[in-house]
């Protein structure tokens, strides 16, 4: 049967494709050799919710020759463009992981910085604070960073993902109820 061995930062994996998928994590203790399976998350549930985040909405060109936006707004997104989509940010969440009742009210950590990117592209026009709010549940993350410390890409998740909208709603709203 085929086995593939994938060495990692964290570890060292051994990869069995047939007859049935398996993945075995390996690793020494004590001079022995030790071995032990992972167990394969089900994800069909973030590809539900990418369904869910509507595309860049881009304002018309400015100039004949495209668009002009400036190099620090670029270098704010490519941190999140990182994202492998491993979903590991999304498997540690104990908002979702250990409560299905909460998947359809919120989005989880790797949607929440694909949201932020959105928000923070210079060229969006899309306002997409309602979605946040309501369906994508920003308001149920209680800041505990698991997900930016099991980011293999080492995405500040949290500090720039998730706190930054949720301040900057959190503004908006005041502004409207001082109008
Ligand atoms: S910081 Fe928020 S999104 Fe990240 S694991 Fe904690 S509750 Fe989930
Ligand atoms: S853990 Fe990091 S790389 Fe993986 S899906 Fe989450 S944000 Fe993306």
């Amino acid at each position: 049967m085929p086995i593939e061995r994938v060495g990692g930062e964290r570890g060292n994996l051994l990869i069995k494709h047939s007859p049935k998928f398996q993945v075995w994590y390996y690793f020494l203790l004590n001079q022995q050799l030790c071995m032990r399976p992972l167990p394969v998350p089900d994800v069909s549930f973030n590809y539900e919710k990418a369904k869910t985040i509507p595309p860049l909405q881009p304002r018309p060109k400015e100039t004949a020759s495209g668009y002009r936006m400036v190099q620090a707004d670029l270098d704010r997104l490519q941190e999140f463009r990182k994202c492998i989509e491993c979903f590991l940010c999304q498997d540690v969440c104990h908002v979702i992981r250990d409560h299905e009742e909460n998947k359809p009210r919120f989005a989880g950590p790797c949607f929440f910085i694909r949201l932020a990117e959105l928000e923070m592209h210079p060229l969006d026009t899309g306002d997409r604070r309602a979605l946040l709010k309501e369906q994508a549940g920003l308001g149920l993350c209680n800041i505990t960073k698991c997900c930016s410390e099991v980011c293999p890409e080492k995405i500040q998740i949290t500090d720039n993902g998730i706190i930054p909208p949720a301040v900057h709603f959190l503004r908006c709203a005041m502004d409207d109820g001082d109008e």
